[in-house]
């Protein structure tokens, strides 16, 4: 029994939909604490491939109920949707899921606005999904959001939408912006609303129950660390806590109830959208698009590849107290000749070297990765069932990623397909 967090160690798009999907079949609860409809899982639903943006991938496990906690921010038109599509494949989903009414709501006007804050700041866009989140976060913060609680209640919501409609149409008029209707937004909503109603509750008292009732529960990370509001390479980072602290925070479980963080790593390093990928390597990048990998789930936008990253993902380790390592991905270097891996960053100008992830993000631009080399395998992994199915060459290179990292080698995923995913 054990009250699992599941966190990217990376920059988001580590696997983490695969692994909680293997981690799930004994858990009953599944928990989104953060983010909104700019995550995506690719999971694999009765064969079709299915990519899930708000729903815990934990909805295919048939015992499982899943949560949308109040960390998270909620577009209901884009759940309404998501739900439908599950049920479609056949997934069941009655009774199955349930959204905290704390959670706030992602309005048109925040995806507006996004789009325009985004094309404003010219070369050094941050890459956001233009989904509306970040804009959705900041009016949670300036305690001007609406929240689940209030889009369910019809009158409420009508006169809230007013205010805030007026208000954000004057801003999005100045920035060239076209207004949004009252009353289309408020019949799409309303209708969104009357769906979602029956899944709204106090989601903190339905896992104070779960958990006097012994279940056990798993908190499903979306993005990764170094993308964490707080801890990530800001500003290119997203509007949320995606370090484990997060997980308290955005599902009201307190900390002393959390038994293990799983940190999620791939055996390199990728990063979507703008800002420093410090181990960058174009041949590497190449090769991974020339296999057809490394392509955005939910924006179909290459990603820029890099070898591994020890630095930041010993970094990553210490911010979310990382108990178990899952490293995803290994079959991705099955044919490289030397594999490199980061060990330490310098800094030429002054000499300093860093074995940490400094905040200011122009110097990590500038330090230089020092590299440690690997013999690589040359040999497909695909099919190895167990730890000493795979190469010796590619054992060590895992043994080195734990003994770095401190952290304990728990699975090794060598494959997108369930099966291809080895327990220690
Ligand atoms: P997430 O956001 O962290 O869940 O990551 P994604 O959903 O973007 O996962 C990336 C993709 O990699 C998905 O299509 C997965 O099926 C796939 N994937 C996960 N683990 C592995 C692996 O070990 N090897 C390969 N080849 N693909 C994997």
């Amino acid at each position: 029994m054990a009250n699992t967090i599941v966190v990217g160690a990376q920059w988001g798009d580590e696997g983490k939909g695969k692994i909680i999907d293997a981690l799930t079949e004994s858990v009953d609860y599944v928990v989104r604490t953060q983010g909104g409809n700019n995550a995506g899982h690719t999971v694999y639903v009765n064969g079709s491939q299915y990519v899930l943006h708000l729903i815990p991938s934990g909805i295919l496990n048939p015992r499982a109920t899943c949560v949308i906690g109040n960390g998270v921010v909620v577009d209901p038109l884009g759940l309404k949707q998501e739900i439908e599509g599950l049920q479609k494949l056949g997934v069941n989903i009655d009774g199955r899921l349930y959204i905290s009414e704390r959670a706030h709501v992602v309005m048109p006007y925040h995806k507006e606005l996004d789009a325009f804050r985004e094309a404003v700041k010219g070369t050094k866009q941050i890459g956001t999904t233009k989904r509306g989140i970040g804009p959705a976060y900041g009016d949670k913060v300036a305690r001007v959001g609406i929240r689940i609680l209030d889009l369910v209640k019809q009158d409420r919501f009508a006169t809230l939408l007013k205010q805030r409609i007026s208000e954000n149409n004057e801003a999005l008029k100045r920035l060239g912006g076209e207004p949004i209707s009252y009353q289309e937004t408020l019949a799409a909503y309303q209708e969104a609303a009357d769906f979602l109603r029956p899944m709204v509750t106090n989601t903190v008292m339905l896992l104070y129950k779960a958990r006097k009732e012994k279940a056990e529960i798993l908190f499903e990370g979306a993005q990764g660390t170094f993308l964490d509001i707080d801890h990530g390479t800001y500003p290119f980072v997203t509007s949320s806590n995606t370090t484990s602290g997060g997980a308290s925070a955005g599902s009201g479980v307190p900390p002393t109830v959390m038994d293990r963080v799983v940190g999620v790593m791939k055996a390199y390093t990728t990063r979507v959208g703008g800002g420093p990928l410090p181990s960058h390597d174009d041949g590497l990048s190449d090769m991974l698009h020339g296999l057809g990998r490394e392509f955005g789930a939910t924006t179909g936008r290459p990603r820029r590849c890099g070898w591994f990253d020890g630095v930041i993902a010993r970094y990553a380790s210490i911010l979310n107290g990382i108990d178990e390592l899952a490293i995803t991905n290994l079959d991705g270097l099955d044919n490289i000749e030397t594999i490199q891996a980061v060990e330490r960053y310098e800094d030429q100008e002054t000499g300093v070297s860093y074995d940490y992830v400094p905040g200011d993000v122009e110097l990590l631009e500038r330090l230089k990765p020092v590299m440690k080399t690997f013999p690589g395998w040359m040999t497909s992994t695909e099919n190895a069932k167990c730890w000493d199915d795979l190469p010796e060459n590619a054992r060590t290179y895992l043994k080195w990623i734990e003994s770095f990292t401190e952290a304990k080698l728990k699975i090794v995923s060598i494959g997108p397909r369930r099966e291809q995913t080895i327990f220690m």
